[in-house]
């Protein structure tokens, strides 16, 4: 009968050793996993510990976080800034003690501008790699205002619930990156047929998340229904990154550029606007004559534009990023034992073909899949040591491929 009494037991709650997942042994007595758990929250309640895990000296700065950004994404160097600055101020504001200082740190949402394609996902993916807060990607075109088909805003808040293990105060620290926000902006006088309407619904609702606010989140997502347990989530310290490409808002920024250079110097600033990347002098104001309701940009006071990419900047990305396509490649082959090299012509070629076909930095991997498909099939059982792709081959196969592509569709 060596049971009851012999079984060792938490000190605070009695639970014995097999009732919990870990047992600590002291002078007089045991602790278990989730007393300790319970002490730290009820410590950190009592903000006699700091409200965050981490401490300034450790955390990366605004250079440094910079700096890992151009290890994967080429130039956009404006935008890489604004997300390295933001990032680190949201850390320091994490780690002020709640509310009690009489300078409280308000948050900066950003809100980036740039074609599809320039990197504004890529960023957000990068930048999560780095992070020391929950973080999750969210795509704005799911989402609904409440009673129409598609997702309620709160799914937003379920996500990082998720991420953050359902832990709620670690997934009020975190951060949120809103895909194409553009999509819920008011379509202007044509009433027809977007999600509400007008879009303004699902704008109002976000507003609530960004302004922070308590809301109540439905922790599998999907539609609230009546015998749901919610959770409640204070978005106040959550941090918004949106990302849009607001197509047309070119026109927009350059229509405004010209009422305001008619006047006495107009000559010097037309001849100061590069007509090629007018997407740099976006103001908020051509985010609200966009459609985004003033209050919403009001409340991404950081707004930073990613320039559309040219020639160089699209060569690079084939080879310059740490996983870049080709590098991806070359891994791939070796592997197998197999040196992969290509001509020089041949990376030259792939980005002349994704720039005429319109594909820019989206392209250049479908473009080298097809060049590269039979040689993957093949060189594996081929007992090679060495594979090289000439301008030749690129072409042939980029032919075919494409012919082929045509013909299916
Ligand atoms: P966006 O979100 O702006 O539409 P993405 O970030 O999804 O564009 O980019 C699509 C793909 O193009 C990425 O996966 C990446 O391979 C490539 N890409 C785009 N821009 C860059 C860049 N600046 N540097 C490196 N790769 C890029």
């Amino acid at each position: 009968m060596a049971g009851k009494r012999d079984k060792k037991r938490c000190s605070f709650c009695g639970r014995g050793e097999d009732e919990v997942e870990l047992l600590l042994t002291g002078i007089e007595g045991y602790i278990c996993n989730s007393c300790v758990e319970q002490a730290h929250n009820i410590l950190r309640e009592s903000q006699m510990l700091p409200a965050s895990d981490f401490d300034l000296g450790e955390l990366p700065k605004p250079k440094e976080i910079k700096a890992f950004l151009d290890e994967y994404v080429i130039g956009q160097d404006e935008a890489k800034c604004a997300l390295s600055v933001s990032v680190y101020n949201h850390y320091k504001r994490l780690l002020q003690r709640n509310d009690t200082e009489d300078v409280e740190i308000e948050k900066s949402n950003i809100v980036m501008v740039g074609s599809t394609g320039t990197g504004k996902t890529l960023l957000a993916r990068t930048i999560a790699r780095l992070l020391k807060v929950p973080f999750t990607i969210v795509d704005a075109t799911v989402l609904t205002e409440a009673g129409y088909v598609g997702e309620d805003i709160e799914s937003i808040l379920t996500r990082l619930l998720q991420v953050a293990d359902y832990k709620v105060d670690e997934a009020e620290r975190g951060i949120v990156f809103i895909d194409e926000i553009d999509k819920i902006a008011r379509k202007g006088d044509n009433p027809s047929i977007t999600r509400d309407v007008s879009g303004e619904g699902v704008q109002q609702g976000l507003l609530k998340l960004l302004e922070g606010s308590v809301v109540n989140v439905p922790p599998q997502g999907g539609r609230k229904h009546p015998d749901q347990k919610m959770i409640a989530v204070n978005t106040k310290h959550i941090l918004f990154i949106c990302g849009g490409a607001f197509d047309g808002i070119e026109k927009k920024i350059a229509q405004r550029l010209n009422t305001h250079v008619v006047g006495f110097d107009s000559v010097q600033n037309k001849m100061n606007i590069d007509a090629k990347d007018v997407m740099k002098y976006v103001t908020p104001q051509d985010l609200r004559s966009f459609g985004l309701i003033p209050e919403i940009v009001g409340r991404l006071p950081i707004l930073t534009s990613l320039r559309p990419l040219d020639r160089d900047a699209l060569r690079n990305i084939l080879t310059e990023p740490k996983n870049s396509i080709i590098k991806q490649y070359v891994r791939l082959m070796e592997m197998d034992g197999v040196k992969l090299t290509f001509e020089k012509e041949v990376l030259d070629y792939i980005v002349d073909k994704a720039i005429e076909y319109k594909l820019g930095a989206r392209g250049l991997r479908s473009i080298v899949e097809t060049i590269m498909m039979d040689k993957m099939f093949e060189v594996p059982s081929s007992g090679a040591k060495t594979c090289r792709i000439t301008k030749e081959y690129a072409r042939k196969q980029v032919e075919k491929g494409f012919a082929v592509t045509a013909a299916a569709q």
